[in-house]
């Protein structure tokens, strides 16, 4: 069914300042393939002269650079499916915009493609983020490893090839909170990971700002798994019943010494009160993610609009779905 080799697939927020040394990198090592290929760059809403620069190179090379714009900021993981809904490759490799996943590595994710695995994703060799994201993206592939039971080393990195079959598989997912690593382990039968080099952001700074990073993390949280839910039922159980036992007991020295000293014990009930009070909080918060995403998803809203898409060669009515939900 498919007449490509590859499809190269990059979101694509404010990225100027990176894009012609992207698409020119892209395109020297995909040549370098020697097969057919495709790089689609899904513009998601960005402000500056990324449009322009994208239609500039797709003009330049129509059939090979094709870019698909959104009309508004949806974020990366539906900017990625955006861009897997007009791929046609046998493979399917992503990568960030923003050159800290150099280009000249996607050969080494292809090869364990083309040897039959489902998913590759990449290990960063010499990783080049802050302290902070270190720490928290290891406790997050720990976390994640725990849930889905797939062992990936690194999940941040998003140079990632998939099969054909599983970019399918993930369209036909209608969920809003997507985590696209995550959501491809779950149809994959054999993965591999490479190791990559990583580079530092060298233009301007990241894309994510701190909602945006814990938007994503409750993503991928609430996508793989349902246990936090039970753990709050175990632990408000929990907390209960040690509330209960406290109460007896307090009730009990109230009996056995007297009023006064139930007064003096006030401050003690108002600390126990505040710790319960906390976790309540805390769990309703939990619910409440959970509920957001059972919200969006019961709209079943579109999950992103294509305005435009630009340097494709066929006529393009009817293979683009235009809306996915
Ligand atoms: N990105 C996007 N939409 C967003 C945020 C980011 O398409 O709302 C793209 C961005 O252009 C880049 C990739 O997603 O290609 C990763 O973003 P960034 O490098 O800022 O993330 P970080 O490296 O900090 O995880
Ligand atoms: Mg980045």
């Amino acid at each position: 069914m498919s007449t490509l080799h590859l499809s190269l697939v990059i979101p694509v927020f404010n990225e100027e300042a990176n894009l012609p040394e992207l698409i020119e990198r892209c395109l020297k090592v995909c040549e370098g393939l020697g097969r057919s290929f495709e790089i689609i760059l899904v513009n998601d809403g960005s402000h500056d002269a990324s449009e322009a620069i994208i239609n500039r190179f797709a003009h330049a090379h129509p059939g090979r650079v094709i870019g698909v714009m959104l009309n508004r900021n949806y974020g990366q993981h539906a900017a990625v499916m955006a861009g897997f809904a007009q791929a046609r490759g046998e493979f399917v490799v992503t990568l960030d915009a923003d050159l800290q996943n150099p280009p000249e590595e996607i050969p080494r994710v292809l090869e364990p493609l083309e040897d039959g695995c489902d998913v590759v994703g990449s290990v960063r060799k010499n990783r080049q983020d802050t302290f902070f994201r270190r720490v928290s993206s290891r406790l997050i592939n720990k976390a994640v490893q725990k849930a889905t039971g797939v062992m990936m080393r690194d999940y941040g990195c998003m140079l990632r090839g998939y099969r054909r079959s599983i970019v399918e598989a993930m369209l036909q997912c209608h969920e809003h909170s997507t985590f696209i690593p995550v959501l491809a382990n779950s149809f994959a039968n054999r993965t591999a990971e490479v190791e990559v080099a990583h580079a530092e952001r060298e233009n301007d700074t990241s894309k994510y700002d701190i909602w945006k990073l814990i938007n994503l993390q409750f993503d991928l949280l609430t996508s793989m798994t349902t246990f936090p839910l039970r753990l709050l039922s175990l632990l408000g159980g929990g907390i209960a019943l040690v509330g209960f036992l406290f109460s007896f007991l307090l009730l009990g020295m109230r009996l056995f010494y007297g009023a006064a000293w139930a007064a003096e014990g006030v401050l003690t009930v108002f600390a126990v009160l505040f710790i319960f009070i906390g976790v309540q909080l805390l769990a309703m918060g939990l619910l409440g993610e959970y509920i957001g995403r059972i919200y969006e998803d019961v709209r079943a809203r579109p999950r992103y609009f294509v305005r435009e898409v630009v340097g494709i060669e066929r006529d393009p009515s009817p293979a683009i779905p235009s809306v996915n939900q």
